[in-house]
């Protein structure tokens, strides 16, 4: 987003009543004057006030035409996916979001949507497993938890020479950090329950069409399908939106400086942020991102479950809970949590080591989430200590 003012005047006031807060719309239905003689509404799955307003700025934020919001990120993924028909075929990332996983795999095959997923860091894994069939290509940059970052941009143009969609999970970036179809992208997803929504209280999802005519597209769809976001969900989201630019600024400098720390510990391996010189695609994260994001994960030279769980369990700011995009800060271990239903191998081959832990980096200060890693440390030293003397 070029300009924090733009966008917190692009959130209308109240045209019937001047309220400076988007009215919660806590209805059902809309009084007609004759049938079909309304105004604008007629029945609130279709559209409601509160929730147009949202659609319209999720679109502006996006540079795309069409808003679209559902009840959560994977029912607005549903939505995407049921532009396809039988047949169709998808060429997805391979560390896809577990979720989108399982829709496409274990609800969408079994209506004969083939999926191929392909490791996108390479634009060339994508443009090989096209076919006549693929509909579709499906990329989220960063993706989660090893924060590998696709280069947009040429993707689109593969995307453009085949006549296929490109859709953009954007979820872990956000409008405030990169514009996927400024890039070329047709579609944009979101998670709006991360950082759009940003204070861990609510489940949403958003959908936006660079085009008018696959924006009414998904429109048909969400109110066919049906899982709309409701009025008073809209309005957080909104509510949300408008402190989108401050929060980002804070969330990318207080990662920065975890991952830098990070990658000094004794303790620590690897650590996966791409806003480190020594991440392997930061260059593509910095041509195409005004910046990298709250999320840093890292993984631990003794690298076992065990280490991890004592690690996760002993610091106080971060919590150990799942979600990420929030105010408070959040760990997991996803060997054991997001991604354990994936079998040992293949997670280790998608980068997943036993030990990663993945942050959520909040606005807490930054000094103290580091002092807070720092005795986690200390205090998981200790564990060890304990359980090898068997004590
Ligand atoms: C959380 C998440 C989703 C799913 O969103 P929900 O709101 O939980 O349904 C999709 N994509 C990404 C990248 C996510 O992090």
């Amino acid at each position: 987003m070029s300009n924090a003012t733009e966008l917190i005047h692009s959130i209308p006031t109240d045209p019937l009543t001047g309220a400076i807060s988007v009215p919660i719309y806590q209805t059902s239905t809309f009084v007609q004057e004759a049938p079909g003689v309304n105004k604008g509404y007629d029945y609130a799955r279709t559209g409601n006030p509160t929730r147009f307003a949202l659609e319209t700025l999720i679109a502006k934020l996006e540079c795309g035409h069409t808003g679209a919001a559902f009840s959560s990120g994977l029912a607005a993924i549903d939505a995407v996916l049921k532009l396809l028909k039988s047949g169709d075929e998808i060429v997805a990332v391979d560390d896809i979001y577990g979720g989108a996983f399982r829709l496409f795999t274990h609800v969408y095959e079994k209506f004969g949507i083939r999926v191929n997923y392909v490791d996108a860091t390479d634009p060339i894994n994508i443009f090989n497993a096209l076919t006549p069939a693929t509909r579709l290509i499906w990329i989220e940059t960063p993706t989660n938890p090893t924060l590998k970052i696709s280069d947009i941009k040429t993707i689109a143009a593969i995307a453009k020479a085949q006549s296929c969609w490109l859709c953009v999970d954007n979820t872990f970036a956000s409008p405030a950090l990169q514009k996927p179809i400024l890039l070329g992208a047709d579609i944009v997803v979101h998670s709006a329950t991360k950082y759009l929504g940003g204070h861990s209280d609510l489940i949403a999802g958003l959908v936006v069409t660079k085009e008018k005519e696959l924006g009414e597209k998904i429109k048909f769809i969400q109110n066919a399908s049906g899982a709309i976001l409701s009025a008073f969900d809209s309005w957080l989201v909104i509510r949300g939106i408008e402190t989108l630019p401050l929060r980002i600024e804070k969330h990318c400098s207080n990662a920065q400086a975890v991952a830098t720390f990070l990658q000094e510990h004794p303790a620590v391996d690897k650590v996966y942020y791409p806003g480190l010189s020594t991440h392997p695609n930061h260059d593509i994260a910095k041509k195409q991102a005004s910046g990298f994001g709250g999320i840093v994960s890292f993984s631990l030279k003794e690298d076992t479950e065990d280490t991890a769980i004592a690690f996760v369990t002993a610091t106080q700011y971060f919590k150990l809970a799942e979600s990420l995009g929030g105010i408070k800060s959040l760990l997991c271990h996803p060997a054991t949590m997001t991604h354990k239903s994936i079998p040992a191998e293949k997670r280790k081959s998608a980068g997943v080591a036993n030990s990663l832990v993945r942050l959520s980096v909040g606005l807490e200060d930054a000094g103290d989430l580091i002092k807070d890693i720092e005795q986690a440390f200390e205090k998981i030293n200790y564990k060890i200590f304990l359980l090898k003397n068997q004590i």
